[in-house]
């Protein structure tokens, strides 16, 4: 039996009570405890059970509309893992009225027992074990595990709304306008013949060459020019900003254009405006970028950045990643067939594991799988952990890949590389364009565009990617939410 999620919410609807959730057979099984869970095993809570929830909510923090189900605001007060330790059939133990669980979580941890009383309530209490604690009382940590938020603060200023009338893929709807808050002055870029000081975001840039070609068009398009990217460097900084905030940025530099030789440029120039946020690494004293604004994206696209890469730890701990990395190349002979179905079987794993994935198309032949983790682990870990999971995928499909410790390609496999999970190795940011005609971009994908079979990994370009944003949103944003223990494997 592997470890299942729980979560507890602190929910203020008509009255504050705590949801108390444990995935069980791939749903959330409920109940509202007024007073809260508690540590004291000498404290009996009444527990009151509720609709089953759907998996989608295990994360979800933020206001469910007044007027709707459950309508008020919503934080994450706990969450974690839990196993059975009696019963080996859990959905068995809560129709009988008598489940014994073991809860890994920040707050909650050790063993509880949940038992029906009768009808819909339930009894709560903790087991005297190391983790109980006399006059342990769940209002005297009211903070959100998931943001450090008290409820006040997520009702002021939610992220996410949860709409109980869509579908639940698709009820956790962002609260912010995905609008940039400081809108880019396109037009004061069009102004420009073709070099001038274009203001944007608040800064002034002196901008060059904007009819310069810098990729090929596709068949019977216009080719791209720099004014063309640097307009939609503008329109997708906004988006983008939360996945390179905080996080040194490698440019992948083509100043001569998508066709010509790239090369990579960690290093800040000397002739860099001075305004642009940026951080010495220590040790080799390297001065990098930080995208910490919009404006600081568009200087490295006008610098001939055409591939945006950011770090997967942040600079206060570069020691740290947020992210595992699972980056599905197609050698030199894999179909993109065979590709899909490699990420199909990885899409399987992390169902069955429980884990929050996000995929990506490359913008060239790949898939790349971002997985948010809570910073702790160092690379050497998640890179194991991603070599175990890759390993057990490639062994169901053995003829299909090659491995990144082997130095030539078997007969032009696909290559599961975990080795990109170190230290200032990245992968290329979403809605990055790539160097390639027609300017695609690498574009976040949902699960199941993969068995879309219109899905291409190079089939959205800068030209294209703004209407699927506008359309279905970013769906790529649960990397920046969803950071996770990784279970073990
Ligand atoms: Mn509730």
């Amino acid at each position: 039996m592997g470890s299942l999620r729980f979560v507890v919410q602190l929910h203020r609807a008509r009255r504050l009570h705590y949801d108390f959730r444990l995935e069980v057979g791939g749903v959330l099984v409920s109940w509202a405890v007024p007073k809260g869970p508690s540590l004291d095993p000498k404290v009996r809570r009444a527990a009151f059970q509720v609709d089953d929830h759907p998996m989608e909510y295990v994360a979800f923090e933020g206001v469910i509309p007044a007027g709707t189900y459950g309508g008020g605001d919503v934080i994450v007060w706990d969450a974690g893992r839990w196993v059975p330790y009696k019963d080996a059939d859990p959905a068995a133990a809560v129709g009988r009225g008598e489940l014994h669980i073991e809860l890994h979580g920040e707050k909650l941890r050790g063993k509880f027992v949940i038992v029906r009383t009768r009808r819909d309530e339930w009894l709560l209490l903790k087991k005297r074990d190391e983790f109980a604690v006399d006059g342990w009382d769940a209002g005297a940590c009211p903070l959100s595990v998931l943001s450090g938020r008290t409820s006040d603060e997520v009702k002021a200023d939610p992220e996410w709304f949860w709409r109980s009338d869509l579908p639940a893929a698709e009820a956790a709807v962002p609260a912010r306008s995905r609008t940039p808050t400081i809108e880019a002055d396109t037009e004061g870029l069009d102004a420009i013949k073709e070099n001038g000081t274009w203001e944007v975001f608040g800064r002034s840039l002196r901008v060059t060459n904007l009819s310069k070609v810098l990729f090929p068009g596709l068949p019977g398009e216009e080719p791209v020019t720099k004014r063309e990217l640097l307009r939609y460097t503008a329109e997708i900084a906004p988006t983008l900003q939360p996945y390179l905030a905080g996080r040194a940025l490698n440019l992948h530099r083509f100043p001569g254009g998508a066709d010509t030789k790239g090369f990579w440029q960690k290093a800040l120039p000397a002739h860099a405006p001075e305004w642009l946020p940026r951080w010495t690494e220590p040790g080799s004293g390297t001065e990098y970028l930080v995208a910490d604004e919009p404006a600081a994206l568009v200087w490295a696209a006008n610098y001939g950045g055409l591939e945006w890469h950011p770090w997967t730890s942040k600079v206060d701990r570069p020691d740290l990643p947020s992210y595992a990395l699972i980056d599905l190349d197609p050698g030199t002979g894999t179909g993109w067939e065979d590709l899909v179905l490699l990420a199909r079987l990885h899409r399987t794993a992390f169902e069955h594991l429980g884990v929050e994935a996000f995929a990506k198309v490359s913008g060239r032949r790949g898939i790349q799988v971002w997985v948010p983790v809570e910073r702790g682990p160092g690379f050497a870990e998640t890179r194991a952990w991603v070599e175990r999971l890759s390993r057990s995928v490639g062994a169901v499909v053995p003829e299909l890949v090659s491995w990144a410790w082997e130095k030539a390609e078997r007969g032009g496999r696909a290559r599961l590389d975990f080795t990109q999970n170190a230290v200032n190795k990245t992968l290329v940011a979403p809605y990055s364009p790539r160097p390639a005609p027609g300017a695609p971009v690498s574009a976040p994908i949902a699960w199941d565009e993969l068995d879309d079979s219109a899905l291409r990994p190079d089939g959205f370009t800068i030209r294209t990617i703004g209407a699927r944003l506008a359309a279905r949103g970013d769906v790529f944003s649960g990397v920046l939410r969803a950071a996770q223990r990784l279970p073990k494997l």
